[in-house]
Formats: structure tokens, sequence, C-alpha cells
């Protein structure tokens, strides 16, 4: 049934905190987020029904829509008349995978919810050794990609560098390899969506959280069909807002890179007057200049640099909300 009044903000999600949906005969919720996914959709729901229909569990498969251009939400709405499983959520825009996942996490009703891509890169037949885990205790269940094969040398080298230096900045370990393919219990879920994060990593405020935890290695497939939607410059921005939402670092290493070039622009003065002093004329204007927009250089680095947290504050006093659904759909249940 299409129901189009629909009209959730991140911020009701997340004032009906204690209230968030539930129902007693959902165990299991699968949540995925697809921007442009048309051709993956039947693919990803067969494999997840194979699996799914084997664990004994109720479950529930809620797959958002993050304001696709192609068929992708057609293609949900189709499934989802035929398959009681499956419900659908259209958000209104493309609002970025993180923002759609927790889109799908708000309207999640199981005990247990497992997020995933929806390219089959994150195989759904490991569901069942993540819910094995979660059964002995563990409150999440991370995974961990092991791909030398199916993902590229500039994937793995970018990724694993994004992770230290974010595990450095921010004091928050991560793992290269560390993706949303993981499993959370319903307690951790509630933390998840109370937190007001501009730009949420969602994969870094769970390890934050700190809920005991294990993880599973896996080797993540090729794409099913279609492309990344993660450009060089879109994976950039995601490093750096994730960065700056998570660390404050950044200013403080922006003070002593001050102190630093200050110290060497010192030590020129002391130079040039001890030239001076012994009757010798500085030689040319180019090493001035040199010196004047090094030091200009790094002034506008940490400008940027404040720019950018200023500008979370900005945007975290709009207090806009993180996504906006237009529509959901799922088969009546008679
Ligand atoms: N995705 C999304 N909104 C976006 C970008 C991506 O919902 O703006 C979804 C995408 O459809 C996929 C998942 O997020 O299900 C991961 O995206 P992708 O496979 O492109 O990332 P990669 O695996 O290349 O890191
Ligand atoms: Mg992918």
């Amino acid at each position: 049934m299409e129901n189009t009044t629909a009209f959730l903000s991140s911020e009701q999600s997340v004032d009906e905190g204690s209230a968030l949906p539930t129902s007693s005969d959902i165990y299991l919720s699968v949540v995925v987020p697809l921007y442009n996914e048309e051709s993956n959709v039947q693919p990803l729901l067969v494999q997840l029904e194979n699996t799914l229909h084997n664990l004994g569990v109720s479950y529930e498969i809620i797959l958002v829509d993050d304001g696709s251009r192609d068929r992708t939400w057609h293609m949900i709405s189709d499934c989802s008349s035929s398959m009681p499983a499956v419900r659908g959520v259209k958000l209104v825009r493309n609002f970025g995978h993180q923002h759609a996942l927790l889109a799908g996490l708000a309207s999640a009703r199981g005990q247990a919810i497992v997020s995933m891509d929806g390219d089959l890169q994150h195989p759904p037949a490991l569901i069942q050794e993540m819910l094995a885990q979660y059964q002995k205790g563990y409150l999440v269940v991370n995974t961990c990609r092991h791909d030398r094969e199916t993902v590229s040398a500039f994937k793995r080298i970018s990724s694993s560098s994004f992770y230290k230096v974010f595990s450095f900045l921010s004091d928050v370990p991560m793992e290269a390899g560390a993706s949303d393919f993981r499993l959370m219990d319903r307690s951790v879920l509630k933390h998840i969506l109370a937190i007001q994060d501009v730009d949420i990593f969602i994969r870094g405020t769970i390890e934050w959280l700190g809920f005991s935890c294990v993880t599973i290695p896996y080797n993540a497939g090729k794409r099913f069909s279609g492309k990344t939607k993660y450009n060089l410059l879109k994976m950039f921005r995601f490093a750096g807002g994730s960065i700056i939402s998570f660390s404050t670092k950044p200013l403080i290493i922006g003070v002593w890179i001050g102190l630093l070039t200050s110290s060497l622009a010192f030590l020129e003065i002391i130079y040039i007057l001890f030239q001076y002093a012994n009757g010798r004329t500085v030689p040319g204007w180019a090493s001035t200049v040199g010196v004047i927009s090094f030091l200009f250089g790094i002034l506008f680095v940490i400008l940027g640099i404040i720019g950018a947290y200023l500008s979370r504050i900005h945007l975290a006093l709009q207090n806009r909300p993180k996504f906006i659904v237009e529509s959901s759909v799922e088969r009546k249940t008679e």
C-alpha cells in the first residue's frame, strides 16, 4: 500500500527515541540504501530471501530509495507488492549514503538490525554467521572486507590511509576494510538515532559508542551491476566530514603549524640581522617573496580548517532534517 503522506525528518525519528517503531513479531531487519541500483534490486532480494528464509526467524527487508533517477523505486514497489517481507522507503531527493541508511534504520522494527549495500558487494549469505555471533551475546557484529582481487588498488590504499588518519586524529580505532555491513542490537540503534551529528559517520559512531563487538572477515564481491556512487570528490568530502565530526585535532595541528612557521620566520630574521651586521645585504627579493607566500599559504590552510569547523556549527544551528521521506510501500497483511 502506498503511503504518500509520510514526512519523517531525522529529528522526528530522534524525538521518537524511546518510541522507535517496534514489532515483537519481527526479529531481524535488513536495511539497504539504494541510489540508482535498478538492476541490483531483484538479484539482491533473491539472495536475501534465500538466506533469510532459512534462518528460522521473522524478518523484514527495508529498501531505501535515496532519490534515484532510474527505475529503482519502480523495482522496489514491484517487489514489495509480491514479497510481504519487503518494505520500501522513498526519500524526496538524494541525501547521500549515510543519511539514506539512517532513514532505513529509523524505520526498522527488528530486535537485530543488519545494514548492507545494495550492489551485492556485501554477501547476504554472511547474515547467517552474523546472526550466530549476535546470539552468542555480541551487541554489534562488524565485518571486515578482504578484497585483494575484487577491489581496486586505489580504493584499497585510499581506504586504509583514510582509516589510519581517522584513527590518529579521532582516537577512535578503525580497521581498514570497515564498511556499513554490520548487525546491531536495537539498544545500539537507539543511540545511533539519538546522535545529532551534521555529517553522521555511522561506522565511526558505532566504534565510538563502544558496545561489545566482534568482527567477521568476508570477501567482497564485485559490484553486481552499475557503477560506484563514490567518485574521488565524494570520497574526499566523506573523509573530511567524518574527520571533522570526530576530531578537533586539525584545529590544534593548525596552532602547531603556525608556531613552527613563525619560529622559522624568526630564525630567518636573525639570519638577516646577522648578515646586515657583517655588512652584507640580503641577496635578491625572491627569497622574501617565497617566505611570504609560504606563510600566507599556511595562513590560508589554517583559516580553511577553522572555516570547516565553523560551517559545521552553522549547519548544526540550522538543524535541518537529515532526510525526508516522500512515500513508503509495503504489502498489507490480511
Ligand atoms: N548509496 C546511496 N546514496 C548515495 C550513494 C550510494 O544510497 O548517495 C548506496 C548505493 O546504492 C549502495 C551503497 O550506498 O547500495 C554503497 O554505495 P557504492 O556501492 O557506490 O559504494 P562503494 O561500494 O563503491 O564504496
Ligand atoms: Mg559498492
